[in-house]
């Protein structure tokens, strides 16, 4: 996709740091480093979100962010690691092509996802699992 800026990076239009690429995924440092050792691993095809994901593409992805995460925990000892992914504004995504977040995590690090649980009775996780059972393909 033209303005695509991580389009842009797969294509080696505009530099970043690279990590790690097959043929299906690029990995390379977060511009931002929210801690030293940030990495996005982002499909390499232009795939808004996690819906526009094929298998083999969702299969390479997943396999991509579990080796760079030992990776990043090797070279960097983190004593937590966050794996962060947004689909659509409300989520917290801001570029629109298809990535994962690896955060090395610290001890008050100020990283904060406020967790609002709602502790629903049991019909309504019934009620909840039976539309999404309903909805798989
Ligand atoms: P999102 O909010 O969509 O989950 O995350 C987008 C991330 O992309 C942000 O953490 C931001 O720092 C990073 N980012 C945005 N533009 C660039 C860029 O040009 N190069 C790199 N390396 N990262 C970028
Ligand atoms: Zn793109």
């Amino acid at each position: 996709m033209t303005d695509c800026v991580f389009c842009k990076i797969v294509a080696k239009q505009i530099p970043a740091t690279v990590v790690f690429e097959d043929g299906d995924t690029l990995a390379f440092m977060d511009i931002g480093q929210v801690n030293p050792g940030h990495v996005l691993v982002a499909a390499k095809a232009h795939c808004e979100n996690v819906y526009a994901l094929d298998d083999a593409q969702a299969g390479a992805v997943f396999r991509a962010v579990a080796r760079v995460a030992r990776a990043v925990r090797a070279a960097f000892a983190p004593p937590g690691l966050s794996i962060y992914q947004a689909n659509g504004k409300p989520a917290g995504q801001t570029v629109f092509h298809f990535h994962v977040h690896l955060v090395p995590r610290h001890d008050g690090d100020g990283m904060n996802l406020t967790w609002p649980v709602k502790n629903p009775p049991r019909e309504k996780l019934e009620e909840y699992a039976a539309k999404i059972r309903g909805a798989l393909g």
